[in-house]
């Protein structure tokens, strides 16, 4: 925040234009002296591009959340650059530099691990040609101004350039304005702009979690009248956003907002449905030390799987379903997996979670049945599951939730740490009732009579 009150103190001393509506006014331009975004704060890979397009001869910024973070006192996730260049322009600048997109072209120059997006002034869609009947943007592949730019943006915090010609930032929107009031504020009309990409509801949610400031009144107001137009954006694309929202270190708050802003049902309707019913029960207990464990884990720099995320996010309806199997006599295992596709078959075509994750996910509920079952081989054989760990931290996590799972989880803290004959001991000691599943009488196979030759 340090660096903000600094830029905002400087202001008010200076006169600066007024921000009107009208999107033909004169940017605010706010020069080095007066704000603390400084060389040494960007990667040097962001550096290299931008000054290798203003030695061509191009106009070059920062833009977009860097410039932001920055401006917040928060490290950026990644810089991305803008130009008026054209990605053809671009590649022949950057040796090390490819053009990706199709519909959009945008160009990746890397320089050892780090890759620099860099993309050419775009210009806003052009109403009816571009948007479809749902007022969704259908085209906005169309070079524009910088001005134009910064229009086409989805938020006024994320309109903000930094220019490598002068250092100075370049703000259009207001964006200097609602930083300094911890405003989120969409730019122009909340509604068409929602309606335009639905996501920029989940983008707004997700910049409250993450940076702790408020919507404003009209952003607000037209996320739950909204958030129902979710349901056409490709799957792919919202897991790719949820991975976004989940994974950005402020989950706990992330889940809260979508949930009390009625986007959480858009994502998970099978959970939704279950949490509903229940306000403070065990399912919303679980999944909130996950989503706590989960950003402590971030916060520590430990990895986490979004396998593991899913599998607390989906583990109501999971449970539910594999119960009432059980109760039609379908034995643990079967009924446990028949849940788990029957949910996740059903989840993907709202978020498209990808195979590496679902199946991971499918075995922490899998090792659900397996841990109580420790009778002669099995204790062995579930600890040597690759997943093993995965699956005891969620039997943890469904402990602490409220099942009474002491016991269990006891034991096999304590068994992990023993030796071998350690751990022989601890099987030996076990009731028969810790055995397993009971083995259904196995059939024989009648053998097929032989084939009649006549
Ligand atoms: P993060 O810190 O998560 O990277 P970000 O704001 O940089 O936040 P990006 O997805 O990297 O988010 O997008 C970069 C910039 O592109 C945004 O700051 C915004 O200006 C613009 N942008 C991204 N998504 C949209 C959208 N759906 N509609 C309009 N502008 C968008
Ligand atoms: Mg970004």
């Amino acid at each position: 925040m340090l660096s903000l009150n600094k830029i905002f103190s400087k202001l008010r001393n200076k006169k600066t234009k007024k921000n009107g509506t009208s999107q033909q006014r004169e940017p605010l331009i706010i020069s080095r002296p007066d704000h603390t975004i400084s060389r040494s704060q960007i990667s040097s890979a962001a550096l290299k591009v931008l000054y290798g397009l203003k030695e061509a001869g191009y106009d070059a910024y920062l833009v977009g959340g860097c410039v932001r973070d920055l401006l917040l006192g928060h490290e950026p996730k990644d810089f991305d650059v803008t130009t008026n260049a054209s990605p053809e322009q671009v590649n022949q600048v950057f040796k090390r530099s490819r053009l990706i997109g199709r519909r959009f072209k945008l160009v990746h120059v890397r320089y050892g691990r780090e890759v620099i997006e860099v993309a050419t002034f775009r210009a806003p869609p052009e109403a009816e040609q571009h948007v479809d009947e749902q007022g969704r943007i259908v085209r906005d592949n169309v070079y524009g101004t910088l001005e134009q730019d910064a229009w086409r943006r989805d938020f006024t915090i994320n309109a903000l350039y930094y220019n490598i010609r002068d250092f100075s930032i370049v703000d259009y929107t207001g964006g200097i304005a609602d930083l300094e009031a911890g405003k989120i504020s969409l730019i122009g009309d909340a509604e068409t702009r929602y309606r335009e990409d639905p996501v920029r509801i989940l983008r707004a949610i997700r910049f409250v979690g993450k940076l702790g400031l408020t919507l404003d009144d009209e952003t607000e107001k037209w996320i739950p009248k909204l958030a129902v137009l979710l349901k056409d954006i490709p799957s792919a694309r919202l897991f790719d956003e949820s991975l976004k929202l989940y994974l950005s270190g402020n989950a706990a708050v992330t889940n809260e907002l979508l949930t009390h802003y009625g986007v959480f049902e858009q994502l998970f309707p099978q959970t939704a449905a279950l949490l509903h019913e229940e306000h403070d029960g065990y399912p919303r207990i679980l999944l909130t030390k996950a989503l706590e464990n989960t950003d402590k884990r971030i916060d520590e720099g430990k990895p986490v799987t979004p396998a593991f995320l899913f599998a607390a996010i989906l583990w109501e309806p999971v449970r539910q379903r594999w119960q009432d199997y059980m109760a039609n006599n379908i034995p643990t295992i079967p009924a446990l997996q028949r849940a788990a596709s029957e949910v996740i078959a059903e989840q993907v075509q709202r978020v498209a979670i990808p195979k590496r994750y679902t199946l991971i996910t499918r075995d922490i509920w899998v090792l659900q049945t397996r841990l109580p079952q420790r009778l002669g081989k099995r204790a062995f054989r579930t600890l040597a599951q690759p997943k093993f760990r995965a699956g005891y931290d969620f039997l943890i996590l469904r402990n602490e939730a409220g099942e009474d799972l002491d016991e269990l989880v006891d034991w096999w803290t304590l068994f992990q740490e023993q030796t071998e004959a350690e751990q022989q001991k601890m099987i030996n000691a076990l009731p028969t009732s810790a055995g397993g599943v009971k083995k259904r009488p196995r059939r024989r196979r009648r053998r097929k009579p032989a084939a009649k030759s006549d």
